[in-house]
């Protein structure tokens, strides 16, 4: 059996070398590392995809949210409501920036932000809504628009972990104010290094994060704003022009492995398999399940003694991380947050999984929970 990993990129290249290896060729050939023509044509590329007026690729995905801030003018002291479970990137900029995070409960069976916390969570200072599409559905975006609306905000989708998943027939990141995303490898849609890349259907707010991307440039050698240096390199651009086009099939590929250890794990009552949330499909960025029996370490510990590696996705909330923790929060206002810290555990996901491998990892599980 080949070497199980949370996610196998080497086996992913075998199949498509010949296709990554001509893009990385190409692009030396080319010397046209900066802005050539693969990332003019990988936009296009991706904004057809999406089904979307705009497509700016940047540095990275952290970048991408930072720059969706930059543009809505936003000023210090400004709230961001966001939520708690998920990863620090989506809070970090928003504190860089010199806004407020207001961080609120998720679903317990979903993982996704709760849109009554959010309503409850809004202050005459709140400008903006950061839903998190974790572990690869989308937030109840119809709601959380229709509060955006009422109370005149902007919301940025982050979608480092949904690319290609569809609500109501709509792409992730498309959906809201802005979108933004992440290729880091490990991403549905990854290159080979860093890269990030945001999404819009407004034509001012496009042509801004275009600008802040680059220096704040819109006019060679004039500064109309303050900017970063962002970009995508061309090299990563050529390499995700080929992995977009097998996006679809990956996705498809992670739904065939989520289905499988549904069925295999759903008569285990101490084990609850990941639930679909309503009017999102689901392209498993990560599976998550979770223990309630107070072993979810244990289980950790068991898996890793057979070679199946697996991972806590996230063991702290938000809001009691050194750097965020303002004292301000209280703990009974956050129980699922709270339960779900102690009892995530995500399995292997990756588009390489084969028939062998997931059967050694329902077999493993399942000798945990009956022995
Ligand atoms: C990966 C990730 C990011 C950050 O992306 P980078 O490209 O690593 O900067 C942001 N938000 C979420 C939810 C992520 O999973």
């Amino acid at each position: 059996m080949r070497k199980l990993q949370m996610v196998d990129l080497g086996a992913q290249y075998q199949k498509i070398k010949k296709d990554i290896d001509e893009a990385i060729q190409g692009v030396i050939d080319s010397s046209a590392f900066i802005n050539g023509p693969e990332v003019k044509n990988f936009q296009t590329e991706l904004e057809s995809y999406l089904n979307v007026k705009h497509v700016i690729p940047c540095g990275n995905g952290t970048d991408a949210l930072q720059i969706a801030l930059m543009a809505l003018d936003l000023k210090p002291g400004d709230e961001v409501i966001t939520a708690d479970f998920t990863f620090a990137a989506t809070v970090e900029v928003i504190h860089l920036l010199g806004l407020k995070s207001v961080l609120v409960d998720v679903d317990y069976d979903t993982f996704l932000i709760d849109p009554e916390k959010i309503r409850a969570a809004i202050t005459p200072k709140t400008k903006a809504i950061i839903p998190v599409h974790l572990f690869g559905q989308c937030a109840n975006m119809d709601e959380i628009n229709k509060i955006a609306k009422e109370h005149n905000l902007f919301v940025i989708e982050d979608t480092a972990q949904g690319i290609g998943a569809d609500f109501k027939g709509e792409k992730a990141g498309t959906i809201g104010t802005i979108g933004t995303t992440s290729f880091f490898p490990s991403k549905n849609l990854g290159c080979y290094g860093d890269g990030g890349a945001i999404f819009t259907n407004d034509d001012a707010l496009a042509h801004k994060m275009r600008g802040i991307c680059n220096h704040g440039m819109y006019q060679r050698y004039y500064h109309d704003e303050i900017g970063v240096n962002s970009r995508l390199d061309s090299i990563q651009a050529a390499i995700l022009r080929v992995k977009l086009h097998h996006l679809d099939e990956y996705n498809k590929a992670r739904r065939k492995a989520a289905d499988f250890y549904n069925e295999a794990f759903q008569d285990i009552p101490e084990l609850l398999t990941p639930a679909k949330a309503d009017n999102s499909t689901h392209v498993y960025h990560q599976y998550t399940l979770r223990v309630t029996n107070g072993k979810r370490n244990e289980l950790k510990e068991f898996l890793e003694s057979k070679g199946i590696p697996a991972m806590i996705y996230y063991p702290v909330p938000l809001r009691k991380q050194k750097a965020y923790d303002t004292g301000n929060y209280k703990d009974t206002d956050f129980p699922n947050t709270n339960k779900l810290i102690e009892e995530v555990i995500s399995l292997p996901m990756h588009t390489e999984l084969d028939k062998e491998q997931l059967e050694f990892i329902k077999e493993s599980v399942l000798e945990f929970f009956t022995s």
